[in-house]
Order: structure tokens, then sequence, then C-alpha cells
């Protein structure tokens, strides 16, 4: 016999949150189930990776809702709930512990998990596959002064921990197979200044190769790499990208190609369920193609819409991606199509520690990237929404870099 929910959530991530609040902007008694793997209710990622390291945020501020929120709004939250069978002609959800759900209408919100390495020793135990608050609190724990780290990967996840490692004085080295840190979206001088950064404050930055084996003995990993290298550390982090939790909507026959694949109101190809978050592969007009988007603000505004059509409205998703990091003191956000593979016009104010960066393709403007500059997240949009000509003496100075 299963229970009957008007609305069932499969992911307690940010976009099961934001679906949530989504489903209360419409539906204000419908019946809310939000089911999440995790032990722990929906929290904000971004902090684990940058400011719970330094000092700027805390651990009990990281949770998008308090706990009453929940039930004040009428949801049956289950955490460490996985749900293991989706069956779409029964409209029923199974998870872990035998428990069946009927669904009026369902979000898949399942979000992604870590990619492990494919090479001997990639499935050690004690390597950290960083994503989750509770790889948060393992990694600080195990980061003592002195400790030697081998941070993995040179993307957002990567670049971010080897600073907040940095910051708590242990050795970092960064091993990567591109030219530059964060290669996808920084173009080769801004990747190769910041490197420079990072090696002034004591971090090993190893490019252009990448491991192939990993043996751990007595707490201490020993790692090989393509390019002949042997390094010892007492840390092994990974973040080498991340795959979209499919498996659901693969066995319930959805169509799967690359993410869940929804439309323009974020239905699947099962006209009741939904999917948004890292896992959801949607139609953008703004790049003109589909694309799945692992961000924060994305997950935020996806799983919003989800749960606002879910619950009767009918709004075309229309978002400009964006997304932001810091590494150390260099802070940045970005908007649009910011893809390292554009051709770039900078515009620096003396070093690089201030500026902006305009991603152009076919001539006009479809990224910009904001370098310690703040408040200028709108005039960036507009800039690209009015397919703005990439002519390097127009762009200069074209948003101001304040203070
Ligand atoms: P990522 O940004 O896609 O970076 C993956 C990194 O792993 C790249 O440097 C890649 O190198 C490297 N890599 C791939 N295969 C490798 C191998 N066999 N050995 C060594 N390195 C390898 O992914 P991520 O850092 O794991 O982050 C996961 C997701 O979390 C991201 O997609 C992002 O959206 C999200 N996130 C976002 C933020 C933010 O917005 N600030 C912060 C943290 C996480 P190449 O590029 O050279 O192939």
């Amino acid at each position: 016999m299963s229970e009957r929910y008007d609305y069932i959530i499969v992911g307690a991530g940010l976009a099961g949150a934001s679906a949530v609040e989504g489903v209360r902007e419409v539906d204000a008694s419908g019946r809310v189930l939000l089911l999440g793997a995790e032990p722990d209710r929906p929290y904000h990622r971004p902090p684990l990776s940058k400011k719970l390291w330094f000092g700027d945020e805390n651990l009990e501020d990281i949770f998008v809702h308090d706990p009453e929120f929940y039930a004040a709004q009428g949801v049956t939250l289950r955490l460490g709930a996985e749900v293991v069978k989706l069956d779409v002609g029964a409209r029923t959800v199974t998870t872990d512990d035998g428990s069946q759900y009927q669904y009026g209408k369902l979000l898949l919100a399942t979000g992604g998990a870590p990619r492990r390495l494919a090479i001997p020793g990639g499935d050690i135990p004690e390597i950290c596959y960083f994503r989750t608050r509770r790889d948060y609190l393992a990694l600080r724990a195990g980061a003592a002064p002195g400790a030697h780290a081998l941070v993995i990967g040179g993307g957002f996840i990567g670049s971010e921990l080897a600073c907040a490692l940095s910051h708590a004085q242990v050795q970092v080295t960064m091993l990567f197979p591109g030219s530059h840190v964060c290669s996808r979206v920084f173009p080769h001088g801004l990747g190769d200044a910041l490197g420079a950064k990072m090696s002034a404050r004591g971090i090993t930055i190893l490019a252009f190769d990448k491991p192939i084996s990993i043996h751990h003995t007595g707490h201490r990993f020993h790692t090989e790499t393509e390019g002949g290298r042997k390094i010892e550390s007492d840390i092994l982090v990974a973040g080498v990208g991340v795959s979209p939790a499919t498996a659901l909507a693969v066995h319930g026959g959805l169509r799967v190609d690359g993410g869940i694949c929804v439309n323009d109101y974020l239905q699947t190809s099962a006209p009741d369920i939904y999917a948004a978050g890292d896992n959801a592969v949607f139609p953008s007009a703004l790049l003109s193609r589909a694309v799945r988007v692992e961000h924060w603000d994305n997950a935020l505004n996806q799983g919003r819409s989800a749960g606002k059509n879910m619950a009767g409205a009918r709004t075309a998703y229309a978002y400009s991606p964006y997304f932001f990091s810091d590494l150390f003191d260099f802070g940045y956000e970005a908007v649009g199509d910011v893809d390292a593979r554009h051709e770039t016009v900078a515009d620096w104010q003396r070093t690089n520690e201030k500026g902006v960066i305009y991603y152009l393709e076919h001539g006009l403007v479809r990224g910009v990237m904001l370098c310690n500059v703040w408040g200028q997240v709108d005039a960036a949009r507009a800039l690209i929404a009015a397919k703005t000509p990439g002519a390097p003496e127009t762009l200069r100075g074209i948003i101001p870099f304040g203070e």
C-alpha cells in the first residue's frame, strides 16, 4: 500500500528545496513529500569549498531553511531515504527501505555524483571525492597544518579547495591535465596569472599531467602520474567533474541524453515528471542549444520554476547562466556563455587584479566575467541581451570597475 502525495520531490538539495517554495507559491495546501538521500536537510554547497574555510560563514548557516520551515509549510521531509525505483506506469517511487509513495506530480532533483578516477586505486575509500557537507567535515578534520594534500583536478572544486587547504596551512600540490587552472572558463592569460598568485601562496601547480595509479599505505597516499612523477601525500582530494544522476530516469524510460531531457517548462518526456538542477538538460534560448548547468544559481532558479509549473503555472524557464567563485582575494562572477574556447577581450585595471573579460561568439558579446568588480551583473546581462558587438575599443570601459 503506497501513501499518496500531490507532489513528490526526489532530491533534498538546493533544487529540491527551491521546488518546495515554488509549489507553495502556487498551491498552498497540496500534499508535498521531499525525499533526500543525504542525512542532512537541504543546504547550500558553495560555502563547503569557500567561505567555511576562511571563517566567513558557520556550518549551521549553510542550510537553505530552518528545520521548522518544512513542517510549517506542511511538507513531509524524509532524509536518509534514497529513491531506488521509479515506476512511471504506477506513478510510484520506492526508497531503499522498501517504502513506496504515489505521486500526482514528480520532480527529479537528484543532482549529480562526483566522477571517480578510472585508474588503479581510484576507488580507495580514503580518497575524498568532494561534494557533500560530510566530505567537508572529513576533509576539514584531516587538514592539519603541515599536512600534505594532493588535489587532483584544476576546475572549480580543485582550485577552490587548493586555496582553502592552503589557507588552513596545509601544503598543497595541484595536479591536472589542462594548461592552467579552470581552463574551461579562464582564458590563458588570466589562468596563468591566477596560477602565479596561487604559487606565490605556496601551492605547487602541476599542469599537463594526471594520475595513473594511487596506493594507500600507512595513512599515506602514493600517486604516480603519466609524466613520471611520484607524489606522496597525507590527504588526497579529487574534483574531476560530476556525472548527472540519471539512473531513475533511465529505468523509468524517460528521455536521457547527457542528463534528463526537459522542455521549456522543465517537463521530462513523461509530462507529470519534471527535472531540475545538475541533472537536467534544458533548451537555452540564450545559448541556442540544450545545456546542463551544474551551478548553484541554476539549482536555485530552476528548482523554483519546476515547483511552480508542477503546481499549475506554465512559465517557460528563461535562464542566463551565472556563477561565482573566490580564489583567495580574487573573486569573480560570470554571466552568460563563459567558455574559454571563445575569443575574449580583456579590460584590466593595471595588473590582473580587477577587470572585465568579454567572451565573444560571431563577433558579439556572449558572456562576461567580472573579476573583483562588483554590482555589475545586471549590466553584464544587458550587454549580452543587447547582442553588443565585441569591438575592443567600444567594450573597454563599458562596464565600470567601481572603487
Ligand atoms: P570541473 O570544474 O569540471 O573540473 C574538473 C577538473 O578535473 C578539470 O580541471 C579537469 O581537467 C580535471 N580532470 C579531468 N579528468 C582528470 C584526470 N583523469 N586526472 C586529473 N584531473 C582530471 O569539475 P569539479 O571541479 O569537480 O566541479 C564539479 C562541479 O561542481 C562543477 O561542474 C561545478 O559546476 C560545480 N562547482 C561550482 C563551483 C562554482 O560555481 N564556484 C564551485 C565548486 C563546484 P581539464 O579541464 O584539463 O580536462
